[in-house]
């Protein structure tokens, strides 16, 4: 079994991707050919804003906007601990300072009440307030990156009204949730500008890297073209900026805007493996608790996620999976800010302690559009017993 089947949708759309892939290898404009600006005018109109910036990664979707907006040294930009390394990474790569702040205990999203707390804190130069690292006391906060952890997007409704109180920019890591809606918007459309990822596994997946921003900011959208290539100005060899070479690959563009032709039957495929997951377990396993929902939102089931009553039943429960042959897997085991990688930012054990009870207690089941009832029934048996 797969914990995420590619198989079954490489399979309905053989031909679409064999005819897309044949028409690049024939016009032979492997970068930054038209496949790249016909799948950023598609997926920008699906989510509704004015600019859409293909790029190499999610990860480097992330990087050109912070370099976008200046970013660097001496600045500090808040985020989740509960979240993948890329998040954080971009920040620490620029010279900026990561401050992290703890995450809800239901939707495993950034706590809007932790955030006001955190830059409270920051504020006053009062650790005891909120922890944070001793150099970002004479930082000043910049902007905060929100992530729509496994599908559901963050609390953009008090997110934004923070951002804004506070003059700092709020960016929406989208890595996990193209395809997924609050109150009926799109994610990618929220905060000053968002980054999504194509990688395979996720929701809108490519066969390699790829990944994407979004912006309504026409001045933002300028910088990212010019980022994306090395900084260039009016010509290709001027460069009136220092960049990066982030660009989409037009073999990617293809892949993906074949697979886009089912994108949105795949996510409502998602709603009904993830509602039977729940269904499910309701009646095996009630005291497994699965991420909540929040009223108006519609996640994508970038993973299915729940959280079991202890570690020791977690690791027991993954264990009989294991040994039926059913692949699980645990997002995250150790929260960014106990990552060696950030041990320099000071932060220590208890100082998040959602994030740290989340991660010893999270784990994932197999989740896909192409998931068989039978095959549920199956897992959620093994659950069980
Ligand atoms: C996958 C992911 C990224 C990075 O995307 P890549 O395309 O792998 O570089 C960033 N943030 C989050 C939350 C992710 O899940």
């Amino acid at each position: 079994m797969d914990f995420i089947d590619l198989k079954t949708q490489q399979k309905r759309l053989r031909s679409l991707l064999e005819e897309r892939i044949g028409a690049v290898l024939n016009h032979g404009q492997y970068i930054l050919g038209p496949e790249v600006q016909e799948l950023e005018n598609t997926l920008s109109r699906y989510v509704g804003t004015r600019h859409a910036v293909g790029c190499a990664s999610g990860t480097e979707a992330l990087l050109m906007l912070l370099m976008a907006l200046d970013v660097g040294p001496g600045d500090v930009m808040v985020t989740t601990p509960f979240t993948f390394i890329a998040t954080a990474e971009v920040i620490a790569m620029l010279g900026a300072i990561p401050v992290f702040v703890d995450v809800d205990p239901e939707t495993f999203n950034l706590d809007p009440e932790k955030l006001r707390l955190a830059l409270e804190a920051l504020k006053r130069g009062d650790p005891s307030l909120h922890p944070f690292p001793n150099t970002a006391r004479q930082a000043s906060v910049r902007g905060v990156i929100a992530v729509d952890l496994f599908g559901v997007p963050a609390d953009y409704s008090e997110l934004e009204s923070i951002a804004e109180e506070e003059g700092v920019f709020l960016l929406e890591d989208a890595a996990q949730s193209f395809g997924a809606t609050l109150h009926g918007i799109p994610a990618c459309r929220f905060g000053h500008a968002a980054a999504t990822s194509f990688f395979p596994a996720k929701p809108l997946g490519g066969y390699g890297d790829g990944g994407m921003c979004f912006t309504d900011d026409e001045t933002l959208a300028q910088k990212l073209i010019s980022i994306r290539v090395h900084g260039q100005g009016s010509h290709r060899y001027e460069h009136v900026r220092l960049g990066i070479n982030g660009r989409l690959d037009t073999l990617q563009a293809a892949i993906l805007l074949a697979k886009w032709t089912v994108f949105k039957e795949e996510c409502r495929l998602r709603q009904n493996v993830a509602a039977r997951y729940m269904m499910l377990l309701e009646q095996a396993r009630p005291d497994l608790v699965v991420q909540k929902v929040p009223e108006g939102v519609t996640s994508v089931w970038a993973q299915f996620s729940l959280l079991a009553p202890s570690m020791q039943e977690r690791d027991a429960i993954r264990e009989r999976l294991q040994r039926a042959g059913i692949p699980t897997a645990v997002y995250y085991p150790i929260p960014l800010h106990l990552q060696p990688a950030f041990a320099s930012l000071g932060y220590k054990a208890g100082d998040f302690p959602v994030s740290e009870d989340l991660a010893k207690r999270i784990f994932s089941l197999p989740m896909h559009p192409y998931l068989k009832p039978e095959v549920q029934e199956h897992i959620i048996e093994v659950v069980k017993s």
